[in-house]
């Protein structure tokens, strides 16, 4: 009923338990549930591959901040992304994104290539390139990733949305990175958006989840309930708990994490050491009019460097930060850098001197003299 997501996300979503007055959700444990001697269950929940109470207030929180009608959980972004191409059938066309998350690209290639499925990876940011690829009755699924691993270009979701939408496709995005606090991909004109939880949604590195909200409860909806029970890839309640408890904090965190990316970005822009900062809060980028008239609140705590010199002189400048810890991931309180390139197979298409950077609630201004000390 028409709450800000700050309301929505500190309440939790979820009214407080009568029985005894918990501010905070219980974690239900019981993998299944007594029928009275009526044989009748006493709610929702019958078996925990089904429906786990636990889950419920992280799913029902996530459907009201995106505006969808229902949202499921999943045991990471992986499983919630590969039950969406899980349900397409051998035949249907699917585009998607040169430039994505590579272990979602690497997958969908080849499931595509050993089910039958026709598969289009294009520039996603370019409407002609995705006119130009769309089939008119066989493409079912355009799938966006906003802004994309790990140069962050954007898409523009209702340009694509319509474009689908004639040619009778639905369209999926990837939305980890934006979060709800950014984009509201459904108002949009998509039908679905998939998170990996695991990052800014439980916000502490500390619980593997991945989350789909469906805009509607419509058929493509019941099959991908119908996948997940099938396939079992549910959340378990104890992680249900820690990224129901993390998103309480997601709209304070992101937009701090926003703010500093964005003072990173400018402040580092034009740096002798750099080839390039790429950042869609900075007016160079290249969609940057999509990503300020799309995002709300900020750009997001994602960017990237390319590091003059290549991938020697990118890991060498890794090597010398101090305030980021070099591991895979985004969406901590921690800041983080990655040299993709180092985990990517050969044929990635990620330049080989990007470091990704995923800025955490550190000081700004220590981050930044870090960055330069590492530069110089
Ligand atoms: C991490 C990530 C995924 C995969 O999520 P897991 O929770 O690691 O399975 C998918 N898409 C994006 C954009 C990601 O960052």
């Amino acid at each position: 009923m028409g709450r800000s997501i700050d309301t929505l996300l500190a309440h939790g979503g979820a009214a407080i338990d009568a029985a005894y007055g918990e501010v905070v959700p219980p974690i239900h444990v019981s993998t299944t549930y007594a029928r009275d001697a009526a044989y009748r269950l006493p709610s929702k929940a019958g078996y925990t591959r089904d429906d786990n109470p636990t889950t419920l207030p992280a799913e029902a929180l996530l459907a009201a901040l995106e505006g969808g009608a229902e949202a499921m959980m999943f045991g990471s972004g992986m499983a919630a992304a590969t039950a969406v191409f899980l349900t397409l059938a051998p035949g249907d066309h699917v585009i998607a994104p040169r430039m994505m998350y590579w272990g979602l690209r690497g997958w969908l290639v080849e499931h595509c290539r050993r089910f039958g499925l026709g598969l289009d990876l294009v520039e996603t940011h370019d409407l002609d390139a995705v006119r130009a690829a769309l089939r008119p009755g066989a493409t079912r699924l355009v799938w966006l990733e906003v802004p994309a691993n790990p140069t962050w270009d954007v898409a523009d979701v209702a340009a694509v949305a319509e474009l689908a939408r004639a040619a009778g496709a639905r369209v999926g995005v990837d939305a980890t990175a934006a979060t709800p606090v950014h984009l509201r991909a459904l108002a949009l004109g998509a039908d679905l958006v998939m998170h990996s939880a695991t990052k800014y949604l439980n916000g502490h590195s500390d619980a593997l989840a991945g989350a789909l909200v469906t805009a509607a409860c419509d058929e493509a909806w019941q099959r991908l309930r119908t996948q997940r029970h099938d396939g079992g890839a549910v959340l378990g309640p104890f992680e249900a708990y820690l990224v129901h408890r993390g998103m309480r904090t997601l709209a304070v965190r992101v937009r701090r994490q926003s703010a500093s990316a964005l003072a990173i970005a400018t402040a580092l822009e034009g740096h002798a050491g750099l080839e390039a900062v790429l950042y869609p809060g900075l007016p160079a980028h290249p969609q940057h009019a999509v990503a300020a008239r799309q995002f709300t609140d900020g750009f997001g705590g994602m960017l990237s460097l390319r590091v003059r010199g290549g991938a020697e002189a990118a890991l060498a400048v890794a090597g010398r930060l101090r305030c980021f810890a070099r591991a895979t991931s985004l969406g901590g309180v921690e800041s983080l850098v990655e040299h993709r390139a180092t985990v990517e197979p050969p044929d990635s298409p990620v330049p080989r001197d990007l470091l990704r950077l995923s800025i955490g609630l550190e000081d700004p201004g220590e981050l930044i003299d870090d960055l330069r000390a590492a530069l110089a």
